[in-house]
């Protein structure tokens, strides 16, 4: 068996299979963990396609692969050292190498809301260590990311939906926008997943993801991974994913390899797991607001509808964010109450986990930027696993009736 090369797999296929093949010595099924950091040379520059493990590892490529197959990129083929996939050491070194990509003054829009590392990468370092500028722009208003365009700017970074308050953008409708100019489309694609979105299609040309979420998925692994269907631009990033060097482990690499082969089960029982538990905060007079995209009332719900399907059928995602009816001294009862959910960073694993954004993942975003996106102090995160339901609804009913 070799890499099934028919375009029209599914991604269930091909996140068991996508860029895999059996190991031509041994017969292995799964990629084996390739250490070595030096491959044997028969004379000066003839070598198997392997030299040093920053720069070619067999088991990082086998991720790569699959990633890039999953998001529909056509640059996928095992011999051609611009396939489209890119695996680094954490999300944040695949957007910061991906910003190595452009040029002291170039111009970057980028959502307003976004994961806060992201935000503190692109305010407190690469505006002063690489002399970029950006205008934050809620792009859920095409005609506001217009107005931001100017001739300096290069690349256009959207989140979809957003961390923490789950605002959908019209991933079309970016693309339109930029019509014919020389910018850079970028999506952090980590909370819908190419299993919902894959932003390739609607005519993005990058496509990020923290693979320490639901791609590996069982919260073991710290991951970054690009995927581009450019050739050009699958050049560029991969020169600077060896030039830069944050790249992904071997062990990490197989890790991750290993979790994304579930991801179409697990995204099936996240969303059908978080849309019961929308409805169930939804229906609690202890909750001023549920904030996912699932529900009919989300903001941009007809965006969500079109844009986030799941064999087409529309689904939300795992993620939900809501506003309880209480102080922080409430909010921080009903955090406690959980047995079930931990309490924890990070989201997208198979345990279902609750956090407060204000006080955790968003405390480097600034007060005043935080109130404007409507991060406050009764605002909470839920990322929900795959637990029996039952379990999860009485687990989130304990923590309700604490408040
Ligand atoms: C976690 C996360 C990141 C950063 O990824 P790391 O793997 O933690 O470096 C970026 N974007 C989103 C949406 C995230 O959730």
């Amino acid at each position: 068996m070799s890499t099934p090369k028919h375009q029209d797999l599914h991604t269930e296929t091909l996140a068991v299979h996508g860029g895999q093949h059996v190991c031509p010595t041994t017969g292995a099924v799964m990629p084996p963990v390739y250490l070595s950091s030096t491959y044997a040379q028969s004379s000066p520059g003839v070598h198997q396609g392997y030299e040093y493990s920053r720069s070619h590892n067999p088991t990082r490529y086998a991720l790569e692969r699959c990633i890039a197959r999953l998001e529909g990129s056509a640059l996928t083929e095992d011999q051609d050292p611009s396939f489209g996939g890119f695996a680094f050491s954490s999300g944040m070194a695949a957007t910061a190498s991906l910003l190595e990509t452009l040029d002291t003054g170039d111009h970057v829009i980028a959502m307003d809301d976004l994961y806060g590392g992201t935000h503190r990468l692109f305010q407190q370092v690469a505006k002063r260590s690489r002399g970029l500028t950006f205008s934050f722009v809620d792009m859920t208003d095409i005609d506001a990311v217009q107005a931001a365009i100017t001739p300096r700017t290069r690349l256009l970074w959207v989140e979809t939906p957003t961390n923490p308050m789950l605002k959908v953008s019209d991933l079309g409708a970016l693309a339109q926008a930029r019509s014919g100019r020389d910018i850079i489309l970028a999506c952090d694609n980590t909370f819908a997943t190419p299993m919902l979105q894959r932003p390739l299609e609607h005519g993005f040309d990058v496509v990020m993801h923290s693979g320490t979420k639901y791609i590996g998925g069982h919260s073991d692994v710290v991951c970054g991974l690009l995927v581009t269907a450019n050739t050009e631009m699958a050049q560029r990033i991969r020169f600077h994913q060896n030039a830069v060097g944050s790249v992904l482990g071997p062990f990490d690499s197989y890790l991750a390899l290993r979790g994304v082969k579930t991801l179409a089960l697990r995204m099936a029982r996240h969303c059908d797991s978080a849309m019961e538990l929308a409805k169930m905060l939804e229906a609690s007079p202890k909750v001023q607001e549920v904030i996912y995209p699932g529900l009919g009332n989300h903001p941009q719900a007809e965006v969500a509808q079109r844009q986030m399907q799941l064999n087409s059928m529309h689904a939300g995602g795992g993620m939900i964010t809501a506003t309880l009816d209480t102080d922080e001294a409430g909010s921080r009862r009903f955090l406690e109450a959980f047995e079930i959910f931990s309490l924890a960073e990070s989201l997208g694993g198979v345990e279902s986990l609750v956090e407060h954004p204000a006080i955790m993942t968003h405390a480097s975003v600034p007060i005043a930027d935080r109130a404007a996106l409507g991060i406050s102090d009764n605002l909470i995160r839920l990322s929900v696993g795959i637990e029996a339901l039952v379990d999860l609804k009485a687990d989130l009913q304990r923590a309700l009736d604490a408040v």
